[in-house]
C-alpha cells in the first residue's frame, strides 16, 4: 500500500486513485528562458522516479508536464539579449530536451506549451468572470480571492492573516492586493494575443489549471506535483482557479519536493554558484547525479557539492565493478532473463516497502547496495545465483531511473541478447513456432544458439 505525504491534508495519505488502475498526474515544468540548472534536474528526475514506480506497481499513469513559454522572465531576457522572444524560447526548449535526454528522464504523455493553449485560457477566464470569481479591470483580469472562501487551504494560511500581515492597500487596478492576474494587458512592444479584454497575455497560474484539466481530461487530478517553492502562491492560485471553475476538488494528492542548495547556499547567478545540468553531465554519468538525489528524501532539501558528487560516484562504481566482475565470470554471453528466487524476493519486498512509504529513495537505494554486498559474497561459489541477483538489481535500479550505462561489458551485443530474451519469452508462452522464427532470424545473421542447462548461449557461425 502506497502512502504519500500530501501537502493538502498535511499527513501521509493512502494512495487511492479515482479510477484504478488509471492515475492522472501533472507537474509544473520549466520556464524556458535559460538553461536547466540542477534544481530543475532534481524536480524532473524525482517525479520521473514516482511515475516509474507507479507504473512498476501496475498503474496506468497519464502524465502531463507543461512548458511555460510566455512570461515576464522570457520577455525581459529576450530584450536583454536583443533577440526575438520566440527565438529565445525555441533555443531553450531545444536545450531542455537535450537535458531530459541526457538525464534519461522520460517524456511526458503531453508536454503542452502555454502559447498553444491561449484560446482555452481565454474561455476559462471568461467563465470565471461569469461566475463572479474574477473581474476585468482596465485590460487586465484579476481573480477575486475573497470570493473563493477556501483560499489558503493548500498553503495553510487564512485570508485574514495574509491581510493582517501585509496591510497593503490595493494597487492600481486590483480591488484587493491579494487578487492575482489571470490576464495581463500587454505593454508597448510586448507579445500579445487578442481577447475580450483587449490585447494581452495570460498570467502564469492560469495555464496550469487549464492545461492539466484539458490534457488529463478530468476536473480532479489524482496527483499534482512541483517544488516546495510553488506551494504559494502558484499552487494556491491554481487550486483557487480550478475549484472556482468546476466546483470540484482540483487535485487529490499534492506532492512537493524539497529545494536544492549549493554548499549550503541558495543557488543564484549573483552568488556565482549557478550550476547547469550540462556542466554536471559533462563531468559525470547521469546515474551519479541521480544517486546524489536518491540519497535524500524527495521532500527534504538536497545540498549539492562537487565533493558529494565524488562520493556518489564512488558509490555508483560499486555497481559498475560488480557487474563487470559477473560478466567476466561468464565466458559465454547469456540473455538477462529474470527468474525470481526467494533470495531476490526478499530484496524486492524490502525495496517495495521503502518506495511505498512516501517514495523513500534513500532506503530503496540502500536495499540495492545490500544486494551488491550479497552478490559479491555469492560470486565465488554461486556465480549463477549472483548473476541472477545482478539482473534483479538492474531491474529495481531501472525503477529508480538508473540506467547503469557504461557498466555493461563492451563485448555484449545488446540486440542479440534482446532477441534471445524475446525467444525465451515466447517459449515460456508456448509459442514455439514464433520462438523458432527468432532462432532462424538470428541464424540468417550468422548467430547460432545453443540451449544449455544454464540458459541459452550464442556463438558466431563458423
Ligand atoms: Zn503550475
Amino acid at each position: 500500500m502506497l502512502k504519500i505525504n500530501n501537502t493538502l491534508t498535511r499527513q501521509k495519505d493512502e494512495f487511492k486513485p479515482q479510477s484504478f488502475p488509471q492515475v492522472t498526474m501533472y507537474t509544473c515544468g520549466v520556464t524556458v528562458y535559460d538553461d536547466c540548472h540542477i534544481g530543475h534536474a532534481r524536480s524532473l528526475y524525482i517525479f520521473d522516479v514516482m511515475r516509474r514506480y507507479l507504473k512498476y506497481k501496475g498503474y496506468d499513469v497519464k502524465f502531463v508536464r507543461n512548458i511555460t513559454d510566455i512570461d515576464d522572465k522570457i520577455i525581459n531576457r529576450a530584450i536583454e539579449l536583443k533577440i526575438n522572444w520566440q527565438e529565445l524560447v525555441k533555443k531553450y526548449i531545444d536545450r531542455y530536451y537535450e537535458d531530459l535526454n541526457a538525464l534519461g528522464v522520460e517524456k511526458a504523455d503531453f508536454e503542452p506549451r502555454a502559447t498553444e493553449n491561449i484560446p482555452d485560457m481565454i474561455k476559462y477566464i471568461q467563465t470565471l468572470i461569469d461566475k463572479e470569481f474574477a473581474y476585468a479591470s482596465g485590460g487586465d483580469v484579476y481573480f477575486n480571492v475573497r470570493k473563493f472562501s477556501e483560499y489558503g487551504k493548500l498553503s495553510g494560511q487564512k485570508i485574514e492573516e495574509m491581510e493582517a500581515g501585509a496591510r497593503i492597500s490595493p494597487t492600481g487596478l486590483k480591488k484587493d492586493h491579494l487578487d492575482f492576474a489571470l490576464w495581463k494587458a500587454s505593454k508597448e512592444g510586448e507579445p500579445f494575443w487578442e481577447s475580450p479584454w483587449g490585447n494581452g497575455r495570460p498570467g502564469w497560474h492560469i495555464e496550469c489549471s487549464v492545461m492539466s484539466q484539458k490534457f488529463l481530461k478530468t476536473d480532479t487530478l489524482d496527483i499534482h506535483a512541483g517544488g516546495r517553492d510553488l506551494v504559494f502562491p502558484h499552487h494556491e492560485n491554481e487550486l483557487a482557479q480550478a475549484e472556482a471553475f468546476t466546483g470540484k476538488p482540483f487535485a487529490r494528492y499534492w506532492i512537493h519536493h524539497g529545494l536544492l542548495t549549493i554548499n549550503g547556499q541558495k543557488m543564484s547567478k549573483s552568488l556565482g554558484n549557478f550550476i547547469i545540468v550540462k556542466d554536471v553531465l559533462s563531468k559525470y554519468p547521469a546515474d551519479v547525479l541521480k544517486i546524489l538525489y536518491l540519497q535524500a528524501l524527495y521532500s527534504s532539501p538536497v545540498d549539492f557539492s562537487w565533493e558529494k558528487m565524488d562520493e556518489a560516484k564512488h558509490a555508483y562504481e560499486r555497481f559498475v565493478i560488480l557487474f563487470q566482475k559477473i560478466n567476466r565470470k561468464f565466458d559465454v554471453i547469456m540473455p538477462e532473463i529474470s527468474a525470481s528466487n526467494s533470495n531476490d524476493n526478499k530484496f524486492i519486498e524490502e525495496f517495495d516497502r521503502a518506495m511505498a512509504d512516501d517514495f523513500n529513495t534513500p532506503m530503496a537505494l540502500s536495499v540495492l547496495f545490500n544486494m551488491v554486498n550479497e552478490c559479491n559474497k555469492l560470486l565465488d561459489n554461486n556465480a549463477s545465483i549472483a548473476r541472477q541477483l545482478m539482473i534483479t538489481i538492474k531491474q529495481l535500479g531501472n525503477v529508480l531511473g538508473l540506467s547503469f550505462k557504461g557498466a555493461r561489458e563492451e563485448s555484449s551485443e545488446v540486440w542479440i541478447m534482446d532477441a534471445i530474451g524475446e525467444r525465451e519469452k515466447l517459449r515460456k508462452e508456448k509459442k514455439y513456432k514464433e520462438a523458432d522464427g527468432v532462432r532462424k532470424m538470428l541464424e540468417e545473421k550468422g548467430i547460432v544458439l545453443e540451449d544449455t542447462k544454464e540458459g541459452t548461449t550464442w556463438r558466431k557461425k563458423l
